[in-house]
């Protein structure tokens, strides 16, 4: 992939030369004019805050690349010393190109996919070639840098398949990024087959002129450029809406508790204000208290204290209906809140839970245990959620000092909160006397 031009020093071979519609000084403005286009785009690109990492390496690759061959076409028919240093050098350019374009790729599959330790061969490649520059074999010099392009962009090619692991839901872009690196493998391939076909001189004319360093080079550096650029936005559809995944992930992780599952107090706050744009207007809330929890933790441990706490969630789930809200306040301390309109609704759903809390044992490790629950209980407006659940708070601690396992109701102010122990019983009464018979604003909710 990324490859977009490609050196084509074959001065010394004998293979046979068609006409090159596009050589000399015209390549090397057409491979100057990609290049600029190049990093005018990836300019652009970073101007508009575009997601794709790896840039750096895929400017600095473009550039090595690019750059290099452009020079090659100028001093490509030299004999002089300095233009075979030149020649060298840009050689040496063309291999660190794939390498950086390796990292780009690599950089873009963002780490889901482990990452080849290149640095070594590079330097052995880099080796062999200035070796085989200094002995004047033109031949081997060019095998050692195309094998090299083939087995970097071969891997690539390969390793394709994994920008899967990116998106899920951008099925094309595995084989985009094939497809990109695919092509400048095949390109190096062409180069080795003409080498080799040289030196029986049996290289045909349309694989000369197609690696050719005017219309070959050119050729590859437009189509690569294309490739590249399809590849990069398809790259950064997958990776945005990527971003955006993990974004609503770490979003839902901030509001709720990790041992439960549950809404944590952040949550229950968020969910609130949500509620607020539906029709409900009247909530009940419900502050349950784990009973001599700390005894649990004391005689099996805190593990089974911590599986205890993460069956009561499952059961308070089971119990509620949808559109209820439960959450872990904090410690063995859960809330749960009902939108509805009647008082008496929020009465059965606090009998319910707990009996789906006391009502069947617990098992830890191979013992088993009862565990009950007070419940504190508040009706009112949405709006004063806050207030409601201060009072439903006081109301467990009322629900201890009776002795535990009770459900505490709104009081009438004079007499205390009333204790119900018992299965649900109309306690619409309860509601009544504390909010004056206004029912905390049922009167209001729209219908
Ligand atoms: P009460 O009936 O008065 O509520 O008694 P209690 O023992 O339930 O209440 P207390 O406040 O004395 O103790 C609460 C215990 O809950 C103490 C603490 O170790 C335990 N606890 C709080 N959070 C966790 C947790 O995440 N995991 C476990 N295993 N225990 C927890
Ligand atoms: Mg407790
Ligand atoms: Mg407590």
């Amino acid at each position: 992939m990324l490859d977009l031009a490609h050196h084509r020093d074959h001065s010394s071979y004998k293979g046979q030369m068609n006409w090159d519609p596009v050589s000399g000084a015209n390549a090397a403005v057409w491979l100057a004019i990609v290049l600029g286009l190049q990093i005018a785009i990836v300019l652009l690109y970073r101007w508009a805050n575009g997601v794709l990492p790896g840039l750096r390496p895929f400017l600095a690759g473009s550039v090595c690349s690019l750059a290099s061959s452009m020079a090659l076409v100028i001093v490509r028919d030299g004999a002089s010393a300095w233009q075979s240093a030149i020649s060298t050098a840009c050689g040496v350019l063309l291999i660190v190109a794939p390498w950086l374009l390796y990292r780009a790729f690599h950089a873009m599959q963002r780490g889901h996919v482990p990452a080849l330790a290149l640095r070594t061969p590079l330097m052995l490649v880099l080796l062999v070639y200035l070796a085989c520059a200094r002995s004047g074999d033109l031949a081997a010099r060019e095998l050692v840098s195309e094998g090299w392009r083939v087995g970097i962009f071969g891997w690539t090619a390969w390793q394709a398949q994994y920008f899967r692991r990116v998106s899920q839901r951008h099925p094309a872009l595995p084989a985009v990024a094939m497809l990109a690196s695919l092509f400048p493998a095949l390109g190096a391939s062409a180069h080795i087959a003409r080498v080799v076909l040289d030196v029986f001189e049996r290289s045909p004319g349309w694989l000369t002129l197609l690696t050719s360093s005017g219309t070959g080079a050119v050729l590859h550096a437009v189509v690569g450029t294309l490739l590249t650029f399809v590849f990069m936005a398809a790259a950064t559809c997958a990776i945005r809406d990527r971003y955006l995944e993990e974004a609503r992930t770490f979003a839902d992780q901030a509001e709720r508790d990790p041992l439960t599952n549950l809404l944590n107090r952040r949550g229950l706050e968020q969910r609130l204000q949500r509620l607020g744009d539906t029709h409900h207007r009247t909530i009940g809330v419900l502050v349950l208290d784990v009973d001599y929890f700390k005894s649990i933790n004391d005689r099996f441990g805190h593990l089974v204290g911590d599986q205890v706490l993460q069956t009561i969630a499952l059961r308070l789930l089971a119990t509620v209906r949808p559109g209820d809200l439960v959450c872990r306040f904090g410690g063995e301390e859960f809330v749960v809140v009902v939108p509805c309109r009647d008082p008496e609704d929020v009465h059965v759903m606090a009998t319910r839970l707990r009996h789906a809390i006391g009502g069947e044992a617990f098992q830890a490790a191979d013992q088993f245990a009862s565990i009950t629950i007070s419940i504190g209980l508040a009706f009112g407006a949405l709006d004063d959620s806050d207030a409601l659940l201060r009072d439903a708070d006081e109301r467990v601690l009322q629900a201890k000092h009776v002795g535990r396992n009770t459900i505490v109701l709104p009081g009438d102010g004079r007499a205390g909160a009333r204790v119900h122990t018992g299965d649900s019983q109309p306690l619409r009464d309860a509601f009544e006397d504390e909010s004056t018979g206004d029912l905390f604003g049922v009167n209001e909710a729209p219908v």
